[in-house]
């Protein structure tokens, strides 16, 4: 097994200048690291690999499509015996993207992420409620969890036996304190919550906060999630699972990059040009990393990165993270984005319980329909209907929907069955279901 390398951490240099330094220094030990993988050795053959930062400019980029094409290990820098996980994501072409760490791989994913203000501690009880399979999100908190001595409740949210009824008891019985989850799941868990006779600002009063990653989130819906349930803090980290974390929230809610562990870039598609700050995609070079060395790797993720100090302390540069919801969908000519209506649906007034929303572009108009508490429906729905055709300049039909419309009144007070595979079946049973899980 290789030993943990020395890591750099937070408080080891006291500017943004030094930090750059700190870079400069390592990049050559981690560009030759870089160098054992099959797919990166050809890139430097024949040239002399960049002495500092400035030098990486002159290298391509690594895109997730040269992932795809190196399935399984064309990216392995080191022996098949050092590997402790191998993970796997899928896009939208459905062809895996790999991804495999060593135990000193893991060891700086989760020193990255315990640096998040959410500051775990050895009296948590964290719920751990991202994906285990295949994905590297659920592992990265759990491991991370146990680094600072807190117990973990491993509720994964792609799996059949943890439906958000057992979600809830547990949150509630087993008196947790953080909860690891994308954004989403905090409002599914309120509804179902409320489902079951409980109250989310009243009824667990042990959880604490919330760290979030997965989705993007606007202002709006962290404000709101923390008030449903009784005022409490929602931090972001954003990662992937190519990488692990690549930026965490500090005590002055800013999401910090991890710049001493990778180096960070900001490339214009516009211009073809790269910087350490302003708006464009994401390109990372790892500092550290030693199974899967990545150098220049272009994630498609547009951010807007910014060296403005913070009073926080750490000397890291500012990430806000636009991700890929610059798409949207065009309504009359005019491109609507999932950010823009979550900000506009999330800032309705509490009172009117709007949790779940759904929208679809017609030719002319935009159709939202939402979900309210009864007696708020008619102010509700005015009220988006306004704040919509002012603010995206689309028409739009608001419509409520009643309770279950959107989200199954089922889904949210399902139990869960009997889970493993079965071949003999009493009388009245289904015998359609042998050797299926459900
Ligand atoms: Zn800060």
């Amino acid at each position: 097994m290789n030993q943990p390398h020395a890591l750099p951490e937070l408080g080891q240099w006291s500017s943004l200048e030094e930090l750059y330094e700190l870079q400069d220094r390592r990049l050559p030990a981690a560009l030759e690291w870089a160098r054992a993988s099959p797919f990166l050795k050809p890139r430097f053959e024949g040239t002399s690999p960049p002495r500092n930062v400035a030098g990486l400019a002159g290298l391509p980029f690594t895109t997730k499509q040269d992932f795809r094409e190196s399935y399984p290990f064309g990216m392995l820098a080191v022996d098949r015996k050092e590997l402790a996980t191998y993970h796997e994501s899928s896009g939208t072409s459905g062809e895996p993207t790999p991804s495999y760490f060593t135990d000193a791989d893991w060891h700086d994913v989760t020193t990255r992420f315990v640096r998040s203000a959410v500051d775990i501690s050895p009296a948590d009880t964290v719920m751990v409620r991202t994906p285990y399979a295949m994905l590297t999100t659920a592992h990265q908190a759990h491991q991370a969890a146990r680094l600072r001595g807190a117990t973990v409740v491993p509720a994964d949210n792609r799996s059949l036996v943890t439906p958000y009824a057992r979600v809830v008891r547990t949150l509630r019985d087993l008196e947790v304190t953080l909860a690891w989850c994308l954004p989403s799941e905090a409002l599914l868990w309120a509804a179902a919550a409320r489902a079951a006779g409980l109250e989310p600002a009243r009824d667990f009063p042990a959880l604490r906060g919330f760290l979030v990653a997965g989705e993007p989130l606007t202002e709006a819906r962290r404000a709101r999630m923390g008030e449903l349930w009784g005022g409490i803090p929602v931090r972001q980290d954003y990662g992937s699972t190519e990488t692990g974390t690549l930026a965490g929230e500090c005590s002055q809610g800013q999401l910090h990059l991890w710049a001493d562990r990778f180096v960070a870039e900001v490339y214009d598609p516009a211009t073809g040009r790269s910087a350490r700050e302003g708006r464009g995609r994401l390109v990372i070079t790892t500092l550290y990393r030693r199974a899967m060395p990545l150098v220049r790797y272009d994630l498609e993720d547009t951010v807007e990165v910014s060296s403005a100090e913070c009073d926080c302390g750490w000397h890291l540069p500012v990430v806000r993270v636009l991700g890929r919801s610059a798409g949207g969908v065009p309504v009359g000519g005019v491109r609507v984005t999932p950010h823009q209506l979550e900000q506009l649906v999330f800032e309705l007034p509490v009172e009117h319980g709007v949790l779940f929303w759904r929208a679809r572009a017609g030719e002319k108009r935009l159709e939202i329909e939402i979900e309210a508490f009864q007696g708020h429906s008619a102010a509700a729905c005015a009220a988006l209907e306004v704040t919509v055709g002012i603010g995206l300049g689309v028409p739009c039909e608001v419509r409520s929907v009643p309770a279950g419309t959107i989200v199954p009144l089922e889904t949210l007070t399902r139990g869960h069955g009997f889970v493993k595979p079965k071949s003999l079946f009493a009388p009245g049973e289904d015998w359609d279901k042998a050797l299926i899980y459900y």
